[in-house]
């Protein structure tokens, strides 16, 4: 008997890594599938292949069983009797969209909704394939929603889960206040038992307890990530922490006489004042990448900060509830009347962080975290990042890698999926029209393959209008 449960275990583990064939999804999934046959050529395209290489026209995908079965010059890839065979002249297709700090949670100044019916509909929609949540506000939900989009009854991105977050005294009242190594241990320990994969290190927990929490994590076989202060990002670092998110806003390497553990006041007042072409920064970037510690980029969110910014759109207007819209409205009004706003001054700085630490050697990655004020929605937030990098000075090219590739890379799956090549996961999606010339048209998404299935993504984001900010 013993021997039967631990051979099923076997099995029931090995279902995820199997390609989900569209016969298998439930009737409500099913609605959304637009292309379920097994053999699929996406032909006459232009690909970004999420690698870094130069965007290439006219280009044939073939899938089969849910994976890439080939990529390459139209006339050169042989096309089987029998493929459904998609012309996508006029589109671009990239990798699907690995988001790594992407909530199933949603916030604005009023409010925190778990957002279990919008934000995997919304993430699939925008192209998101993979999410990271990277902070668990319930993270039963996360676990439960996991096993149902697994499983075919739910419809959402692939998902690796974290655990609750872990701050110290004075936290928010959804996280975990570690108040020892061996509170920090033990709620490691449960949570990596239950099948989290990382973890959040939150703005105020203490450094002997982060450490304690690095260790336990790393011993159980899982990660932890760090929304810092308390710990400094060079601090962090030297503890072993896999990666950091929000980057440069949130580094306290640069206050005066920072005590540890303890986050100080004036960050960003130091953030401001710090050089960038100096040393002290040089030294925090140098010692993230010899110690291989990745950074997430989130700039949609602290763009909400700069008055008038980003551009309001329709479409997000319209995916909010009423009393959300209300909400960010009011915030984006507050931000445009103020005197000072210096978010205008740090957000470029943030940006030629990020980009030093690339040029340095540094895996970057991508998410949207939709908080703060409630603009920066599951999905809509993600492509916004595209817009945002490329801001920043990134190719169109190095973009679609830092926002699929690269955070394949930071979860250890970048041999699974991340980037279409041969032998991958077809996580795709399809682009009316050309991002690289035109980065607006991101946001044109047709289809989007999971696994080899194609989803109607307008339809999908159909189905949660009025939903993000309600449930
Ligand atoms: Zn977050």
């Amino acid at each position: 008997m013993r021997n039967l449960i631990a051979t099923l275990a076997v099995l029931v583990a090995a279902l995820p890594c199997a390609a989900q064939p569209a016969d298998t999804l439930s009737d409500a999934v099913r609605q959304f599938v637009e292309v379920g046959e097994p053999v699929v050529a996406l032909t006459g395209a232009q690909v970004v292949d999420g690698t870094g290489s130069p965007a290439a026209s006219g280009r044939t995908i073939l899938i089969r069983d849910g994976r890439i079965a080939a990529v390459g010059p139209d006339a050169e890839v042989d096309v089987p009797d029998g493929a459904r065979v998609l012309n996508l002249d006029g589109h671009t297709v990239v990798p699907g969209f690995v988001g790594l700090h992407d909530h199933t949670f949603y916030m604005t100044r009023g409010r925190r909704v778990q957002l279990n019916v919008s934000a995997p509909r919304l993430y699939l929609a925008s192209g998101v394939t993979t999410i990271r949540t990277t902070g668990a506000f319930s993270p039963y939900s996360e676990l439960n929603l996991k096993r149902s989009i697994q499983e075919g009854q739910e419809i959402g991105p692939r998902m690796f889960i974290t655990g609750p977050y872990l701050s110290g005294a004075g936290a928010m009242s959804q996280m975990f206040q570690v108040s020892t190594p061996e509170d920090a241990r033990r709620v490691v320990a449960y949570w990596a038992d239950e099948g989290v994969d990382w973890f959040k290190a939150y703005t105020r927990i203490g450094d002997e307890e982060l450490a304690a929490a690095i260790d336990e994590a790393h011993r159980r076989g899982v990660r932890v990530t760090g929304h810092l202060c308390s710990v400094s990002f060079r601090e962090a670092v030297a503890l072993g922490i896999d990666n950091i998110e929000h980057g440069f806003f949130t580094n306290s390497d640069y206050v005066p006489d920072k005590q540890p553990g303890v986050c100080p006041p004036g960050v960003q007042r130091s953030l401001l004042e710090v050089d960038l072409e100096g040393e002290e920064v040089a030294a925090t970037i140098r010692e993230m990448v010899e110690q291989g510690v990745a950074m997430t980029s989130t700039l949609p969110v602290y763009e909400l900060a700069i008055p008038n910014r980003p551009p309001l759109e329709q479409r997000v207007l319209d995916m909010l509830a009423p009393g959300a819209r209300d909400e960010y409205l009011q915030s984006r009004a507050d931000v445009a009347s103020r005197d000072d706003a210096p978010m205008a001054e740090l957000f470029p700085k943030a940006q030629a962080f990020e980009r030093l630490f690339v040029e340095a050697g540094g895996l970057l990655a991508a998410g949207v975290d939709p908080t703060g004020m409630g603009g920066a929605l599951p999905g809509y937030g993600d492509q916004r990042n595209y817009e945002l990098l490329l801001e920043s000075g990134f190719s169109p090219e190095q973009v679609i890698q830092i926002m699929s590739l690269n955070g394949a890379r930071v979860l250890g799956e970048d041999e699974r999926f991340g980037s279409i090549e041969p032998g991958k996961l077809a996580d795709l999606v399809v682009i009316d029209g050309d991002p690289v010339r035109r980065a607006a048209e991101i946001r044109n998404v047709t289809l989007v393959f999971k696994e080899g299935v194609g989803y109607d993504a307008p339809a999908l984001a159909e189905s949660v209008r009025g939903l993000v900010g309600l449930r």
